[in-house]
């Protein structure tokens, strides 16, 4: 039977526990997922895309049926290139919706035959958001119930820098 798999594309600058909520959700319904990171230098990342893909690999290592990989240019591209159909994005709140849903009808624009799924985390990670922790960071915040202390320690090192 053929696997059903996804990508689940971003900027992970860097990953949180809702990201890591979001990817365990899609590894329980898709038989494989591909958590992609994008390059995205316009918007100036924290972390490299290196620093991002490890980080993002420590999180996901006991998924097996995780991957982690990154992506330069469109996301339909690397999606067709991969020979999947299925982009999985995460929806917090109505606030992420409306850049959300233009970005979904762009890309199914731009290729019909992809398909782009929603999927809510965890309503404790519903405000959690890469921005707003690392300017929490900056302003001294205890970061321990939004990433992994691994995660932590990184933004830490890199704000201090
Ligand atoms: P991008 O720059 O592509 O928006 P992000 O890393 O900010 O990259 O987000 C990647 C995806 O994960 C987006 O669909 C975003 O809505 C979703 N996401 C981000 N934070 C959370 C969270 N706390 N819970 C669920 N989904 C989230």
């Amino acid at each position: 039977m053929a696997q059903r798999k996804a990508v689940y594309p971003g900027s992970f600058d860097p990953v949180t526990y809702g990201h890591i909520d979001i990817i365990k959700r899609a590894a329980r319904i898709f038989d494989k997922v591909i958590v992609a990171v994008a390059h995205n230098e316009e918007k100036h990342p924290l972390f490299t895309i290196e620093e991002r893909v490890a980080l993002l690999k420590r999180a996901t290592k006991t998924i097996r049926n995780v991957t982690v990989d990154d992506f330069g240019g469109l996301v339909v591209t690397y999606v067709k290139k991969k020979g999947i159909h299925t982009i999985i994005r995460g929806l917090r709140m109505i606030s992420d919706f409306e850049y959300e849903f233009q970005m979904a009808l762009t890309n199914r624009k731009l290729d019909d035959s992809i398909e782009t799924i929603f999927m809510m985390p965890h309503e404790s990670y519903s405000y959690v958001s890469s921005k707003l922790i690392k300017e929490a960071a900056v302003l001294g915040a205890n970061l321990k119930d939004f990433v992994p202390s691994y995660v932590e320690k990184e933004i830490l090192r890199k704000i201090k820098k």
